[in-house]
C-alpha cells in the first residue's frame, strides 16, 4: 500500500498541515486508523503539557494556585509559596529552592 502526502486542518489552531508519507506509515504501523487532528506544533504543545513542567503552552485553563507570602530562609528575600508556611519549616524562594533541593 502506498501513501500520498495529505493536507489536513488542525482542529486546535486551524492551520493547514501536512500529513506526510512517513507519518502515515508510522500511524499505520501503530494501527491508528484516524488521521491526526492536530498539526505537529499543537501536538507537541499538548504532549509537553501532559508531561507537566510548564514550558511552552500558555493555554491558561489551570486555576491559579493560592500563594502565601513568605520570607526565604536562605537569602531573606520576600517570596510566595503555594502552601501555608510553617514556623518549623524553612521556606525558600524559587532560586534558593532550586539550590537547596536540586531536582536530580
Ligand atoms: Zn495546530
Ligand atoms: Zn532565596
Amino acid at each position: 500500500m502506498s501513501f500520498e502526502e495529505k493536507s489536513l486542518q488542525c482542529s486546535d489552531c486551524g492551520a493547514t498541515f501536512t500529513f506526510s508519507v512517513e507519518e502515515q506509515e508510522f500511524f499505520q504501523s501503530k494501527g491508528y486508523t484516524n488521521e491526526p487532528k492536530r498539526c505537529s506544533s499543537c501536538r507537541e504543545a499538548r504532549k509537553s503539557e501532559r508531561y507537566g513542567s510548564g514550558g511552552s503552552g500558555g493555554y491558561g485553563y489551570r486555576s491559579p494556585r493560592q500563594m502565601f507570602p513568605a520570607v526565604c530562609a536562605e537569602c531573606g528575600k520576600n517570596t510566595e509559596v503555594p502552601f501555608q508556611p510553617r514556623e518549623d519549616r524553612p521556606v525558600y524562594c524559587s532560586d534558593c529552592y532550586r539550590k537547596v533541593r536540586p531536582s536530580r
